[in-house]
């Protein structure tokens, strides 16, 4: 449960709205650099809010309003940085083929959770 003294002081929070449903959802921001926007009411791609073309585009928390149901990170092979896709709430640990260019590790990602995020 948050209460006003916390959102003054540590919750910071953004609005998308979904460009799927129509619905202006907040999302409770982790500390993360990066972020992908899940919308929790039709499950579609909400958002992202990401440092491609400027920074590197992990630790990447991907939100469903208030919850985290999952990230991307790095891991090093002997040539060079891939990336990850974590997921405790849906129990997924899988590596991603796709890399840093047109976000395709996202948008990888995303094909992966969506089957989770589709099952009632
Ligand atoms: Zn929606």
């Amino acid at each position: 449960m948050s209460t006003e003294k916390d959102n003054a002081n540590t919750i910071h929070t953004v609005k998308q709205l979904c460009p799927e449903c129509s619905e202006e959802n907040e999302f409770v921001l982790t500390a993360a650099a990066n972020y992908i926007f899940v919308c929790p009411l039709c499950k579609e791609l909400c958002g992202i809010d990401c440092e491609y073309g400027y920074a590197n585009i992990v630790p990447c928390d991907i939100l469903m309003g208030s919850e985290k149901i999952g990230e991307i990170t790095e891991y090093r092979t002997e040539h060079k940085a891939k990336y990850r896709l974590v997921s405790e709430r849906f129990h997924i640990k899988q590596k991603l083929s796709g890399g840093y260019a047109d976000l395709e590790a996202y948008k990888e990602a995303l094909t992966v959770l969506e089957p989770f995020l589709k099952r009632k």
